[in-house]
């Protein structure tokens, strides 16, 4: 295959993902987030640029998976970073994949996603909302839509996709507003929560420790333990926060799911830690 790829995240021990594909249209995010990881492993991370002839490759690549396999969308740039809005290959990308009756899961903090409504039913769609406070959210995510923005969205795709909130990372001190974020978020129609503590690489973490040094990151996941090449916290301080989340989303009446966490007992039964599980099969048309 060629731009769809097994989902392998570094082998992470603690991924409890079910099998799915993943698919970026784009190399690099304009969303320049504080704790992005892709800049371990992408030049120019923060340039985004369409990917070769990603069209074409995405179609034979189509070609070789079962139909209603997932595909996630993006896991490693945002599939509606800023380029998107005129080159609209994500837009097409996900008009091929509906065509060839396959599962999606979108994946985004842009609220550029409402444009292509029309496109998303049956489809999951993920925003990453990890504060309401603005002026916070501008320093962790400088280039992406204000979190009310992407509030705005999620009541645009509302009773059309399928909602989730990704509230991810929480970093301890800094955005620990979870409860309002997932009550808006659960009022804009989301129904199921994925949350994450950050987990942090050398250059992320440096970042974060130049915007925020009162919170004294360094010391804290000195604390803690590397797990799958990513220090973690102490495993009562993401516990703790864990169940604070979680027992805030099922007074809500929604679902519950970590990431990376090694707490699969914490999930609401029967859920996909990702959301996966509220995709179905797009229509399946003239796919060429
Ligand atoms: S939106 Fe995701 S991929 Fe883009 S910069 Fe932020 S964390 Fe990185």
């Amino acid at each position: 295959m060629r731009v769809l790829r097994e989902f392998d995240p570094w082998r992470g021990e603690l991924c409890t993902c079910p099998k799915k594909f993943s698919f970026s249209p784009y190399t690099g995010c304009g969303h320049s987030c504080l704790y992005c990881y892709i800049s371990s492993y992408i030049r120019d991370p923060f340039s985004p640029r369409e990917k070769k002839d990603v069209l074409r490759k995405l179609s034979m690549d189509l070609r070789e998976i079962k139909p209603g396999s997932i595909i996630a969308m993006s896991t490693s740039s945002d599939p509606y970073t800023p380029p998107e809005e005129d080159m609209k290959t994500t837009r097409k990308a996900i008009e091929m994949i509906r065509g060839a009756g396959m599962r999606l899961l979108v994946m985004t903090k842009s609220d550029l996603v409402a444009r292509d409504s029309d496109l998303l039913e049956k489809a999951a769609v993920s925003f990453t909302i990890t504060t309401l406070d603005e002026g916070i959210a501008k320093i962790l995510e400088p280039g992406a839509p204000s979190p009310l923005k992407r509030i705005d969205a999620m009541k645009k795709l509302s009773g059309r996709a399928n909602l989730i909130l990704r509230l991810d990372p929480i970093i301890p001190g800094l955005n620990e507003d979870f409860e309002s974020v997932i009550e808006v978020a659960r009022e804009a129609g989301a129904s199921h929560v994925v949350s994450s503590t950050y987990k942090a690489r050398e250059d992320s973490l440096k970042k974060l420790e130049n915007a925020f040094p009162w919170l004294k990151l360094h010391e804290l996941y000195s604390e803690g333990t590397r797990i799958s090449g990513y220090l973690y916290l102490p495993y009562r301080i993401r516990r703790s926060l864990m169940e604070k989340v979680r027992k805030i989303t099922l007074n809500l009446g929604m679902t519950f799911a970590t990431c990376r966490e090694g707490m699969p007992e914490m999930h609401s039964p029967g859920v996909s830690c990702d959301g996966s599980h509220l995709s179905s099969v797009m229509i399946r048309d003239a796919f060429v």
